[in-house]
């Protein structure tokens, strides 16, 4: 009895990754000291729960024996009522203490069962004599030992779920008589032919792939079959490849000069520009590695990372001159630099870089307070875009319009993918990939065949009213792909694809085609030569469709974190299925595999989130704000509104007797804090809620209260138009109750998303002209008044065409700028002028 149920007990633990199982057993009940229980009429069964304990690490045969000296205790409550027993157990009343349970039929043991003690049968029959609980396993020894069973839901339970099932504890019990000594976490569950199907038919991905050369390489090759054809555009400017390669090398051969070579990091901070481009490229070029600093960062920030990674040259422009912090690095400014640029060579430097040398390194958020650098190879860059090429695919005749921010991974695709392919780039500007109305014309005007965005970025676009484009390629990743949202892209794209990967392992790891018989969202498959298993927590393949880590090994994988060999020790594992060194990454999500072989993502199993597409470590947030001198303590949360917005949420403890204001302490995390990361509610409490056990229960956090009822001013009515447009907006899009001419937008729960979208509404409901920086420039009500200008007919007529449904734009509309000359424009706007002085729309 001992041993099935232990077997029982490894089974569940193994499916759950719980260790602590509780599952029913039935007992026969009739009271062996009595002679004459066994003639007596009457059904004497009762059922108890057995709480078995699965530690790992402890030997089987001695894990076993106290099983049954368990059993042996628990027996004295043989006829205790199971209500009973749940009054006595923390478990709340109404849930029940246990979901399974196990029926063994103790009869006397047939003398052929114990020579041939490993044949054993099994029996699935969904639906058959039904019991209270989820499942039911009965036990019958007989001529074999009959494992039998059943289910009560056989919706939630199918014939091949439960067969596998059994499969899987007739594996455990036989490799528990085959192997009495092992540890019980090294018990094999899985059978040599799904061993063999989830690590090598499902991740047999080996293709050749450009191993020997660098991106720029690649580059340089396809330089030299589209030397003429417009490579890259950004606004009114363009380049062909030819004048890209060689605007390239004169940088390249600069940065050369100034000592960059294999290995030397190179921070780079520029606006998004042909600059952008050029000076990655230069970089990789001259043999160094590119590090992205984004200049929306606070200085503190970019400082760190400029420390951190010791980079050795820094390529910026003037006008961000003043942004950057003192730092150690030497300074390219472009445009101040320009004519010494001009002057060096225009050919193709000859420098040794090799595919073992690092393109770039990316910071991410740390759990520890700081982010932390991910470091990249070019093989691994040239393995990912070579299969990118490859699926979701692009061709000489795409037109990729790149929308996403260089510091974040993704952008390596949408800038290097189009011009290693022959194809065109367009980049976006900063200002038009936040604001869905600009983001919307762009993507018309541009041509696109490919955008790739997070599921946020893709629903501003919808929310600006785009209607559709059906040569359209969307890659959509970096988050989960919500179905609805996966819905709506497949009503107006040409095809939808879901782009999963964490960037330690090189920009994306797998990808599935989402198509409207797609049942699950799934994140599909591996991609190139590289391999997914998911794990549990002791580094064993889960079974099909039971949840486990999400584990990624092969070409992509990055050399690990800059300075952290504690992290990459940690976080890079021995691959346990290679004896050839190489290593897994343990992602931190958790996921299964489904039995057609795709991979489905289910969430994390840390504090690591995903908010508007941005990794958020929430201990990165906590200690940057526990590292407030008049904060005691501090727990950051990601919440739901009612309007299922999700927001950070900060609560805090102050120090005794402190007096620190909500705008205080924002103002302190704004310099320390990209904004993204930034709480958009602060929850002052005195104490925290805990747990049983004693940690912080974040569940039983209070959902946060705004209203302007926390903030010191008085309230002024609006006194005007446009303030009042503006404070209508504000009170929709904050949930707030009231909304004052000088309150403050992020005071009253605001962040960079509810920034976007207050914009567009603006823009679009209301036909203001405004930016999101100007939002941030001006962030009460009467300030950016002052700045919103009623929008032209022009541009009125220009949103209007671009949200027909389905259009493809061929002809130039009548009223769209290649059409106006000069005289024309003054006309109209001096029209509009009048007609908005008058207060007509
Ligand atoms: P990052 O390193 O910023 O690319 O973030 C990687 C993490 O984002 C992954 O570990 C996942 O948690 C999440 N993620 C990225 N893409 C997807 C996706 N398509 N579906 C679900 N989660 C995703």
């Amino acid at each position: 009895n001992s041993f099935l149920q232990g077997a029982w007990a490894l089974l569940m633990s193994r499916y759950s990754g719980q260790e602590d199982i509780v599952f029913g057993a039935v007992t026969s009940g009739r009271p062996t000291t009595l002679a004459r229980a066994e003639s007596m009429v009457g059904l004497f069964i009762n059922t108890m729960p057995i709480r078995i304990q699965v530690s790992p690490e402890e030997s089987l045969l001695p894990w076993l024996h106290k099983i049954q000296e368990f059993l042996v205790e628990v027996g004295q409550y043989e006829y205790c009522p199971l209500m009973k027993i749940q009054g006595w157990s923390e478990i709340a009343k109404g849930f029940p203490l246990f979901e399974s349970l196990v029926i063994f039929e103790n009869y006397a043991v047939d003398e052929s069962l114990k020579q041939n003690n490993t044949n054993l049968e099994i029996e699935s029959s969904p639906g058959f004599e039904k019991t209270n609980y989820s499942i039911t396993l009965t036990v019958v020894p007989d001529q074999k030992i009959l494992l039998r069973i059943l289910v009560n839901d056989t919706s939630r339970f199918d014939h091949n779920t439960l067969s596998q099932m059994l499969g899987h504890l007739k594996n455990l019990l036989e490799d528990m008589v085959a192997n009495q000594q092992q540890r019980i976490g090294d018990l094999a569950i899985l059978t040599e032919a799904e061993q063999q199907k989830l690590l090598v038919e499902w991740n047999d991905t080996a293709v050749p792939y450009p191993q020997e050369k660098c991106i720029h390489q690649l580059f340089e090759a396809q330089v030299e079959k589209t030397t003429d054809a417009v490579a890259v555009a950004f606004e009114n400017e363009e380049l062909s490849y030819g004048e890209l390669n060689t605007r390239v090398n004169q940088l390249a051969h600069y940065l050369r000069s100034l000592g960059v070579k294999p290995d030397v990091l190179v921070g780079i901070c520029v606006e998004r520009s042909l600059t952008m481009l050029i000076g990655l490229l230069a970089i990789l070029k001259a043999g160094g590695s590119y590090i992205p600093l984004d200049p929306s960062y606070p200085k503190e920030r970019l400082s760190y990372i400029l420390k951190d990674s010791n980079a050795s040259v820094l390529l910026t422009q003037t006008s961000l001159l003043e942004i950057l912090p003192d730092n150690q690095a030497k300074l390219v400014c472009w445009d101040r630099d320009e004519e010494l640029i001009a002057q060096q060579n225009l050919e193709n430097p000859d420098f040794s870089v090799t595919p073992d040398n690092l393109a770039y390194i990316i910071y991410t958020s740390g759990s520890t307070g700081k982010p932390k650098g991910v470091q990249i190879l070019h093989s691994a860059l040239s393995n990912f875009l070579h299969s990118m090429q490859e699926t979701p695919g692009i061709t000489a005749e795409d037109t990729l319009l790149a929308v996403t921010t260089y510091s974040f991974d993704i952008a390596a695709l949408e800038l290097f993918l189009p011009i290693i392919t022959g194809a065109r780039l367009v980049i976006a500007s900063r200002e038009t990939t936040v604001d869905g109305e600009q983001l919307l014309g762009k993507l018309q005007e541009s041509g696109a065949t490919i955008m790739q965005a997070t599921p946020a970025s893709w629903q501003l676009l919808l929310a600006a009213g785009w209607a559709g484009k059906n040569k359209l390629k969307v890659l959509c990743g970096g988050e989960a792909l919500p179905r609805k949202l996966a819905n709506q892209l497949l009503e107006r794209a040409g095809s939808v694809w879901n782009m999963y990967g964490p960037t330690e392992t090189t920009i994306w790891s797998a990808v599935a085609q989402i198509t409207n018989e797609s049942k699950i969202i799934s994140i599909g498959r591996a991609i190139a030569n590289t391999q997914i298993h998911i794990l549990d927590k002791y580094n064993q393949l889960v079974p099909i469709g039971v949840t486990g880590e999400l584990c990624i090994g092969g070409a992509g994988l990055a050399k690990g974190y800059l300075n952290r060999p504690d992290l990459t020790t940690e976080k890079f594992i021995p691959n346990p299925f290679n004896t050839d060194n190489s290593k897994l990454y343990k992602t931190g999500d958790l996921a299964r595999y489904l039995p057609n072989g795709e991979i489905e993502c289910l969430g994390r199993i840390d504090h690591q989130v995903k908010l508007r597409g941005f990794r958020i470590e929430l201990g990165e947030i906590e200690t940057v704000i526990s590292q407030n001198p008049e904060v005691a303590k501090a727990v950051v949360a990601i919440r739901e509104d009612a309007k299922k917005y999700k927001r950070l949420v900060a609560y805090i403890i102050p120090q005794k007797e402190q007096s620190l204001t909500i705008a205080e302490l924002r103002e302190f995390l704004a310099s320390k804090l990209p904004n993204y990361m930034i709480p958009s509610a602060i929850v002052t409490l005195e104490v925290f809620p805990l747990t049983p056990n004693g940690k912080i229960d974040r569940k039983d956090l209070p959902a946060p209260e705004i209203t302007r009822s926390q903030l010191s001013q008085e309230l002024v009515e609006p006194r005007n138009d446009i303030e009042r447009k503006l404070t209508k907006i504000w009170v929709e899009v904050l949930d707030v109750d009231l909304v004052g001419i000088n309150d403050n937008f992020f005071e009253l729960g605001g962040d960079s998303i509810l920034a976007i979208v207050a914009i567009t509404k603006a823009n679009q409901e209301d036909n203001l002209q405004l930016t999101v920086k100007q939002l941030f420039q001006h962030q009460t009500v009467a300030e950016l008044a002052t700045v919103a200008v009623p929008k032209t007919i022009n541009q009125i007529e220009q949103k209007i065409s671009d949200t027909s449904p389905k259009i493809e734009k061929e002809q130039p509309s009548r009223f769209s700028k290649a059409n106006l000359d000069q005289q024309d424009l003054e006309r109209f706007l001096a029209k509009v002028k009048k007609g908005s002085n008058n207060q007509q729309k």
